[in-house]
């Protein structure tokens, strides 16, 4: 199955990517986690990423197509992928048209989760980050550490990461309503739009979107 994932930031997109991946057997492949490796190890690509991905602003398209398709290229990708974080805007979808074109190939579902706007700013005001191990995370109203500040795993300092500053978050949600969502009508159009209300526990979202998939 090749499916896309879109969801405004905050809506669980990466939570639910990997427990839907793990069920289709199929790779997650967020463009997201894929720059952020590239700013791990320093690379050129990460370097002309951090910028862009700090203020809360899309990373310009030709670095990123690239990137994605490089991925989708991966022999583990051969029979299908789930796509968390891309396409973000109508050219990149335009441009993983042509790519899976050129392949015969086509997506089969796009998976969009709605949530509320004011839910969603309080999700991602929220969130601590471990200084020590990004994937140490915590939120100050749904998953407080047990001292305030300091990561339960490893007794590390809680920060706010630099995309989830106020400033950065409010213009992330700008930046998905101008630039991404135009591209839920795109593939409304297409007939491969699945909407599935993302508020609640995490494996009953998993559970609409598996069954919307399996329909
Ligand atoms: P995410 O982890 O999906 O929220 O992505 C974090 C950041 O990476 C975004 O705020 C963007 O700066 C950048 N990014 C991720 N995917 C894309 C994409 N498809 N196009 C442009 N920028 C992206």
């Amino acid at each position: 199955m090749r499916i896309v994932l879109v969801g405004p930031p905050g809506a669980g997109k990466g939570t639910q990517a990997a427990f839907l991946a793990k069920n289709l057997s199929i790779p997650h492949i967020s463009t997201g986690d894929l720059f952020r490796a590239n700013i791990s190890q320093n690379t050129e690509l990460g370097r002309r990423a951090k910028a862009y991905m700090d203020a809360g602003d899309l990373v310009p398209d030709e670095v990123t197509i690239d990137m994605a398709k490089d991925r989708m290229e991966q022999p583990d990708a051969a029979n299908g992928f789930l796509l968390d974080g891309f396409p973000r805007n109508v050219s990149q979808a335009e441009a993983l048209d042509v790519m899976l074109q050129a392949e015969g190939m086509k997506l089969d579902a796009v998976l969009d989760l709605e949530v509320e706007e004011d839910e969603v700013v309080k999700r991602l005001a929220g969130r601590r980050t471990c200084r020590n191990d990004g994937s140490h995370v915590f939120h100050v109203v749904y998953a407080p550490p047990k001292t305030e500040g300091v990561c339960d795993v490893c007794g590390g300092e809680l920060y706010v990461r630099e995309d989830q500053s106020e400033d950065a978050v409010r213009n992330r949600l700008d930046v998905y309503h101008t630039q991404t969502e135009p591209i839920i009508d795109y593939y409304k159009a297409q007939g491969l739009l699945v909407t599935i209300p993302a508020l609640g526990e995490v494996q009953e979202i998993t559970k609409r979107a598996m069954d919307a998939l399996n329909k």
